[in-house]
């Protein structure tokens, strides 16, 4: 027999589990190491010997290559020798680099990877999806992937959307009956669910009966498309730029060989100093580093709770105009306490903290006792009965498994004397709606003891106002005319307007004992009873954060479910809401067109009483209105808004499985700050790219000068080819990287957004490149002009001394990269990183000089004491100057 086909208790027996304890750790391990984890291969990955050796396939490095082989057969086999040397350890360096920048994504990954709650050893938890095995019991709950093939065990209202397997999008519903049919397919097995699909509505349970490759997915994996690394726009607007300056090296450096030949240089001699000039020249390397600054900055805001899963979401976030956020949550702690109670002519105030279920009712300061209140009672009973979550005692510590909101209502009942278990002794549960944002509401069919059945409800109280006929007031039930309607609504108010989350609780009595099936039906006619009012404190770092954001031109926008005043009472505490910004209900945005709503959506920060299909309207007007918008949401309804963000933000604890596959960023903590600290690093790492961008390419455009003014000027050769190489493969690279880790300056988060169409070279850094190169490849002109014409003979000395000379400018420069402005507004060495590179890379060019073996191979020679002077003399006059001019313009 199949899993299908069997009764659940048969399941249970087949698969040797216990559907209320679950497997115990021991046996978990026995079943791993026989069916393996629980994953779909992943097809062939790159060996690591590939990717050492997809290094060398650069175009440039095959011509050098090809030179060395050219200068070897010719005799000059050092040259040959140091020459590959190099290309070796730079092949290296590469290879590591991207190595790395491959782990650390693999890494992340893995953090994103989902997760499953399960019972093992008769608790639940959460575990990564991987490691379920055969026989272990899974819950899951709308929204959420379902991570095994699994024998439906519990079913409230399940119903899961299967297209990944069967194409079909309608959501099927599913139960736990067996079924009769042997080999029904896919799309009719309606007591299994299957791995990666999605919980669309409702809650259940259920029992693995197949892990990995043996599940429905696995046998089609091979089918599935593989996701694709995903390059950044920057990185493939830098290869469209290093196309440009392969052009323009190339160019530079025929002419270098052009005029050398013409002023008498050798062919041979001019040819390898091309090519190396070539490859020094050309930033075939960008792209690498690019990545390798991306995934540094990746973990960097993993540190900080914020999980990147799209790569380009990195160079967006620094453009980020807008943040629409959720409310409860996020900008709120989500630690729910009931404090307020009402029902007719009662107000009754609510004492305890937190989920501690102590706490004692009071009325016009008098203790009151529950069970002198039959209004109170009935609102309680009926809260913690129309509801989804549990509180357990973990480590001495009440946690609450489920929705907040609910876990409130627990609360409230408890501290009347209620437990949930004992209620269910008494009413009998015959059918669920759950709650959904849209309606606002949750329901429940229920039986009691005599056999009486009723619905009971709870949700937000204008919804349920607007569905009631009649209210309990003070015992009695009483048509909801206008004029009680007026007081309820009044009510609601009064009690929003103290920043309390409301909830109403209604009933009615069913005739007959047919249980109703539709929610329409169900929630119609109700008898209002009351409304409990909950205190939900905004997160204490959000104001600050809200604050920040300002200053830095982004705007925030609150995006709530909640009632409109309570979310304006919160906004107004949060700094969100000002006197010049508005409130927009749902009600007035569902009668707006994009375009209309583009017209207002400047002026409006809070969004109220919102479904999360409005959010998807709220991301089109502000994206109409040319904004770069990060949008948050948690639930399966918010992934279209999600996805449709530049920046589409889930909740790591409260978010569906659904809207974090739909996300670039995930919040490990739901915290709003989490999201100004991404938008801050995103900026420091375009910021950190532009830096070492801008040092490279002035590094470049220096040594191709040099080359060039040497060549027009009729000198001999300044720097030889080896020492070209030497400089641009070895004592470069580390400085640029730890620029790409530099700390942000401190104006980073007090200018405007930036464009998301700016190119890397606006606000002056092609200038810069430019005039920096140029003053570089001068002075090392210059110093070896000086040196050489002292003594003419000492052509080698000569050399060396511009080899000194350009490695210093260089590594001066290189500090200046650190600012936008200048060297001065900043503390030099205040990047340790930069500061120990800049040491090493001191120490190659040393040994290069001050190791006899080397001095044939690099034709250099020691440098005497003054000619230092004369080295890190001209190496600082390009830094000099600037600091010079930048401070003259300060004193303008
Ligand atoms: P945000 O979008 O900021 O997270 P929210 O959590 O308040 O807002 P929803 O979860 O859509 O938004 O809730 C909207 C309203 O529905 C709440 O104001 C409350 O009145 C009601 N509500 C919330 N949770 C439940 C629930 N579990 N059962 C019944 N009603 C609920």
């Amino acid at each position: 027999m199949k899993f299908h086909e069997m009764e659940i208790k048969q399941v249970e027996k087949a698969l040797e589990t216990d559907f209320s304890s679950g497997l115990s750790t021991e046996e978990v391990k026995i079943r791993i190491s026989k069916n393996g984890l629980n994953e779909l291969d992943e097809g062939e990955k790159q060996s690591a010997l590939l990717l050492f050796f997809s290094q060398f396939k650069d175009f440039m490095v095959l011509v050098l290559l090809a030179a060395t082989l050219i200068s070897g057969l010719l005799g000059e086999y050092i040259d040959a020798i140091a020459i590959i040397a190099i290309v070796l350890i730079n092949g290296c360096l590469g290879f590591f680099q991207e190595r790395r920048a491959e782990k650390s994504l693999q890494a992340l990954k893995e953090l994103s990877a989902p997760h499953v709650m399960i019972v093992r050893d008769g608790e639940w938890m959460k575990i990564p999806s991987r490691e379920i095995v055969i026989g272990d019991v899974l819950k899951f709950t709308s929204g959420d992937r379902i991570g095994a093939d699994v024998r439906v065990i519990d079913s409230r209202s399940l119903e899961v959307e299967e297209s990944a397997l069967t194409g079909e999008s309608v959501p099927v519903a599913k139960h736990t009956e067996c079924l009769q049919h042997p080999n029904p397919g896919i799309g009719d097995m309606e007591n299994i669910a299957f791995m990666g699909t999605m919980v669309t509505r409702g809650s259940g349970v259920g029992v693995v009966i197949a892990t990995g490759m043996k599940t429905a997915m696995g046998q089609i994996a091979d089918l599935l498309q593989k996701a694709e690394v995903q390059d950044t726009p920057l990185q493939r607007r830098l290869e469209q730029l290093g196309k440009i300056l392969i052009t323009v090296a190339l160019f530079l450096t025929i002419l270098v060989v052009v005029v050398g030949v013409i002023q008498g240089h050798e062919i041979y001699e001019m040819f390898l100093a091309g090519v190396s000039l070539a490859v020094a020249a050309i930033p075939e390397g960008l792209p690498a580093i690019v990545t390798v600054a991306l995934s540094l900055g990746v973990q960097k805001m993993i540190k900080k709770n914020a999980i990147v899963r799209k790569l380009p979401a990195v160079e967006t976030l620094g453009c980020a105009s807008v943040i629409c956020s959720d409310k409860t949550g996020t900008m709120t702690q989500n630690k729910m306490t009931v404090t307020h109670l009402w029902s007719g002519s009662h107000t009754w105030i609510v004492d305890g903290v937190g989920y501690e279920p102590n706490g004692k009712f009071y009325e016009d300061n008098k203790l009151v006792q529950p069970k002198d209140e039959k209004a109170m009672q009935q609102m309680l009973i009926f809260g913690m009965l129309c509801n989804h979550s549990e509180l357990h005692m973990k480590k001495e510590e009440i946690v609450l498994d489920g929705d907040p909101t609910e876990g409130a209502l627990l609360v409230s009942a408890m501290k009347a004397g209620y437990k949930r278990s004992n209620l269910l002794k008494e009413f009998t549960i015959m059918k669920e709606f759950p709650f959904d944002s849209t309606r606002k509401m949750m329901s429940m069919h229920v039986k009691d003891k005599q056999g009486r059945h009723f619905i009971v409800t709870k949700g937000a109280p204008d919804v349920i106002l607007g569905k009631s006929e009649s209210i309990l007031w003070d015992e009695k039930i009483l048509h909801l005319g206008h004029e009680i309607q007026g007081k309820v609504q009044n009510e609601i108010n009064m009690l929003a307007a103290k920043a309390l989350r409301t909830i109403a609780i209604a009933y009615k009595p069913v005739k007959g004992t047919t249980v109703i099936l539709s929610e329409q039906e169900a929630e119609k006619n109700l008898i209002f009873i009351g409304i409990q009012g909950i205190i939900d404190p905004p997160r204490p770092e959000v104001k600050e954060a809200v604050k920040e954001c300002k200053q830095a031109g982004i705007k925030t926008v609150m995006i709530t479910g909640d009632h409109v005043i309570t979310a304006k009472a919160i906004a107004a505490q949060l700094g969100i809401l000002t006197n010049r910004s508005r409130v927009v209900d749902g009600n007035t945005l569902s009668k707006m067109s994009v375009e209309e709503l583009e017209d207002v959506v400047e002026d409006v920060s809070v969004f109220a009483r919102v479904s999360p299909e409005h959010k998807l309207k709220i991301v089109k007007a502000l994206q109409n209105n040319g904004h770069v918008v990060a949008m948050t949401g948690d639930g399966v309804n918010d992934a279209p808004a999600i996805k449709a963000a530049d920046i589409g933000v889930a909740m790591g604890i409260t978010g569906t499985d659904v809207a974090k596959e739909a996300s670039a960023l995930i919040l490990l903590d739901d915290n709003f700050a989490t999201i100004k600290g991404a938008i801050k690093e995103g900026r420091n790492i375009y910021e950190n790219i532009r830096k070492f961008v801008r040092y490279l390419l002035a590094s470049n455009v220096g040594e191709i000068l040099v080359m060039l003014f040497a060549m027009i000027l009729g000198l001999p050769l300044p720097l030889i080819p080896i020492q070209i190489l030497w400089v641009n493969l070895v004592t470069d690279g580390l400085p640029a990287m730890a620029l790409g880790l530099d700390r942000p300056e401190e104006n980073v988060m007090k200018r405007p957004p930036r464009s998301p169409n700016e190119g890397i070279f606006s606000r002056g850094l092609g200038w810069k490149v430019v005039s920096r190169g140029f003053l570089i490849g001068l002075v090392t002109l210059l110093a070896f002009i000086i040196v050489y014409h002292n003594d003419k003979t000492q052509l080698q000395y000569a050399q060396t001394v511009a080899f000194a000379t350009l490695v210093m400018a260089q590594l001066i420069h290189v500090f200046d990269c650190r600012s936008e402005k200048s060297v001065l507004s900043r503390n030099p060495f205040g990047n340790s990183y930069l500061v120990w590179s800049v040491i090493s890379s001191i120490a190659l060019m040393l040994v290069a000089i001050y190791y006899p073996p080397l001095w044939p191979i690099f034709h250099t020679l020691p440098i005497s004491a003054r000619d230092w002077l004369l080295i890190v003399g001209m190496a600082s006059i390009p830094t000099f100057l600037l600091a010079g001019s930048f401070l003259l313009r300060k004193t303008k």
